[in-house]
């Protein structure tokens, strides 16, 4: 079995003013390629010290993350950098657009992390952008783009690198019912193009979208189960992710 990744024994403790916070104690599991989990658990229980931890953007305190077959603790930074940049998509509540730059600029923003952006890139940035569904809005800016919009752009860029997986941090929690489901059909797609997902929420709703649902409690993992009568968006979205096999 391939694993996207593999967590033992991770801790995370920060210091903060004279104070430890214990953030993640020991957390253990393996998420084999393909999975689409999600992450629940109550504000303070560890889930984006884990997301961040899972996607390289942080070091852990103790324990490993291994990430597509290696160990991220031997790698240094650059190395880190660069996995990070080839393997991850990452989606978070606020969107975290630039408010500068225009649609399909924000898509393309993780090329600069590479140092050049190629014809072909611009290309593959133009049919994500239509991917899900914003084609028509290239030169839109993300004040001019309503709440769902920007996170279509967010999902967009996520992919500019073909990652091998997707971490989302609370990616609806902003949204409205409806513009939910049409960012989780999304997931869902990606997910049966084979892609890996790992989505927190503290949505039940949200989480019934996923395959399998962990439960942290205070830094240690309480529950780990597959979802049963897992919802489905029902082909909602209607993305051709062809897009995401543009060299
Ligand atoms: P969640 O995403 O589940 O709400 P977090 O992972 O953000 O939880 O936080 C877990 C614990 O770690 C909390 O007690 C939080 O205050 C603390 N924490 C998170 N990030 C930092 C940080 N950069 N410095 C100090 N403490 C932090
Ligand atoms: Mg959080």
């Amino acid at each position: 079995m391939n694993y996207a990744t593999r967590v033992v024994d991770l801790k995370k403790i920060y210091h903060l003013k004279g104070e430890t916070v214990h953030a993640l104690r020991g957390i253990t599991f393996d998420v084999p390629e393909g999975d689409y989990v999600s992450i629940m658990g109550t504000s303070g229980s560890g889930k984006s010290t884990l997301l961040n931890m899972l996607g390289c953007l942080d070091r852990p305190s103790f324990g490993q993350v291994v990430l597509g077959g290696k160990d991220t603790s031997k790698l240094n930074d650059d190395e880190l950098s660069f996995l990070r940049a080839s393997r991850v998509g990452f989606v978070f509540q606020a969107y975290n657009l630039i408010q500068q730059l225009t649609v399909i600029e924000n898509i393309e923003v993780p090329l600069f992390y590479r140092g050049f952006v190629t014809a072909a890139d611009h290309r593959r940035a133009r049919e994500l952008a239509k991917m899900v569904g914003l084609g028509d809005r290239l030169g839109h800016r993300p004040t001019q783009l309503s709440g769902g919009q920007q996170q279509r752009v967010a999902v967009a860029r996520s992919l500019i690198n073909n990652p091998d997986y997707i971490l989302a941090d609370e990616p609806t929690g902003n949204l409205d019912s409806r513009t939910t489901e049409e960012i989780l059909a999304l997931f869902e797609t990606l997910n049966n193009d084979g892609r890996t997902i790992i989505l927190v929420t503290h949505e039940d709703d949200v989480s019934h979208h996923a395959k399998r649902a962990i439960r942290l409690m205070d830094g240690l993992i309480q529950e780990d189960r597959q979802v049963e009568e897992r919802r489905s968006t029902k082909g909602r979205s209607s993305m051709d992710t062809s897009a995401l096999n543009l060299a």
